[in-house]
């Protein structure tokens, strides 16, 4: 990918809207910030090229040069990408309600024993403000227990990542949505010293469908009741067709269909379910929601799971075959139906600056193929 500057990003992506606010570009220089779900460009930028436009998901990103830096191997079609191990987890004896996780903690689990191991120094999370999505660099397990639970939206957390590096951090971790990895996976690709010897020592991804425009769902949810009141928000698995925002009164539905009317087109693009540029990723497990899907990707990332469960931060058990299936089925379907909308829109494999993904094209014809898309 020919690297460009904060201008190109500008008519690249966020004029074609397909900025999915993940913070990649925030915080770099005094020019982009995000305000409210948003990222802009505050002023004229000058450079030819920049790290904003490096770091970017939207921009044109070869999956095959991500996915060689982490897990480290080539890109196929592989649904939920490359995996060492898939098994069942929630937060073991040591951290079984310490905080209220959004599924079975593992995340918040496996965040503290890296703290508790020395493993990281720092971790790049999202916290919430009323319902706005906030990144945080935390330094503890207490920051990380604050920032447990899902804030369905798209957040520059990414943005946390530069703010860590910025302080000095050496061991950082960051947790973050498919869009969110795949930012961080460019920056290893692009910048020296992000290799694997970079100051980014641990990533877990989240398993994501999409991630909503926040300032579309403030709208929505501000209509419906006190967003101070908002304690927490879920997407409860079919038949029940809602999105569901926890109140101290109770909870507050909203069709998924008018919901998902907040639904970033950037996202529609995205062929990853399982944030498959990680050492892990984790998901909610179909059927027990009170449970995780786990997935490791690298030595490091299963070193940590092994560690977890012997010291009691997690307990696990073998998936379900059809669970597994199921899993799979879904990141399949995903992958196929944002690869054939981006070819739709010309995003697919065209000339630098009007792609956004590149992809070796025998693979795109096998995630296509079979799928009648
Ligand atoms: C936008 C979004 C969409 C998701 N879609 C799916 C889905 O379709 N299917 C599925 O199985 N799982 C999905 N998940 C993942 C799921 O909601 C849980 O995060 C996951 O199961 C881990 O649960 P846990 O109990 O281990 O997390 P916890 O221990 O509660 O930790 C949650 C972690 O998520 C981080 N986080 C919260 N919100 C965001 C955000 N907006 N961006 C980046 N990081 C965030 C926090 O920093 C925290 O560390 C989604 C998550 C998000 C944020």
């Amino acid at each position: 990918m020919q690297v460009r500057g904060g201008k190109a990003l500008v008519s690249e992506v966020q004029e074609k809207g397909l900025c999915v606010d993940c913070g990649g570009c925030v915080g770099l220089c005094p020019y982009f910030r995000s305000h409210r779900g948003r990222v802009a460009m505050l002023f004229d930028c000058g450079l030819d090229e920049g790290r904003c436009h490096a770091h970017c998901p939207k921009v044109e990103v070869d999956l095959d040069a991500v996915s060689r830096q982490i897990p480290g191997v080539p890109y196929t079609e592989a649904p939920a990408g490359y995996f060492r191990r898939m098994v069942k987890t929630r937060a073991g004896e040591k951290m079984v309600g310490r905080a209220p996780y959004q599924n079975g903690g593992t995340v918040s689990s496996l965040l503290a024993l890296a703290f508790d191991s020395g493993l990281i120094d720092a971790a790049a999370l999202t916290d919430r403000e009323g319902l706005i999505p906030r990144p945080r660099v935390v330094t503890d397990v207490a920051g990380v227990l604050a920032c447990a639970s899902s804030k369905y939206m798209a957040s520059p957390t990414v943005s946390a990542v530069h703010e860590a590096i910025a302080a000095g951090f050496q061991r950082i971790a960051f947790v973050g949505t498919p869009c969110q990895a795949t930012s961080v996976g460019q920056m290893r690709c692009q910048i020296p010293g992000h290799s694997e010897n970079g100051p980014i020592a641990l990533t877990i991804g989240l398993f994501c469908t999409w991630a909503l425009d926040a300032r579309a769902l403030t709208s929505m949810a501000s209509a419906e009741m006190d967003l101070q009141a908002i304690t927490g928000m879920d997407v409860p698995p079919p038949p029940a067709s809602v999105f569901s925002f926890k109140t101290q009164n109770g909870s507050v539905d909203i069709p998924l269909e008018r919901v998902r009317e907040a639904i970033p087109e950037g996202c529609r693009i995205c062929p990853d379910m399982t944030a498959e540029f990680t050492d892990l990723s984790v998901g909610a497990l179909e059927g027990d929601t009170t449970w995780n899907s786990l997935i490791c990707r690298t030595a490091a990332g299963e070193a940590l799971f092994d560690a977890a469960l012997k010291k009691g931060y997690l307990e696990a058990a073998p998936m379900d075959p059809a669970q597994a299936a199921g899993l799979l089925k879904a990141s399949a379907v995903k992958k196929a139906r944002a690869m054939a909308r981006a070819r739709e829109e010309g995003l697919l494999n065209n000339a630098e600056g009007a792609s956004a993904l590149r992809v070796e094209p025998a693979v795109v014809d096998r995630i296509l193929g079979g799928t009648g898309q």
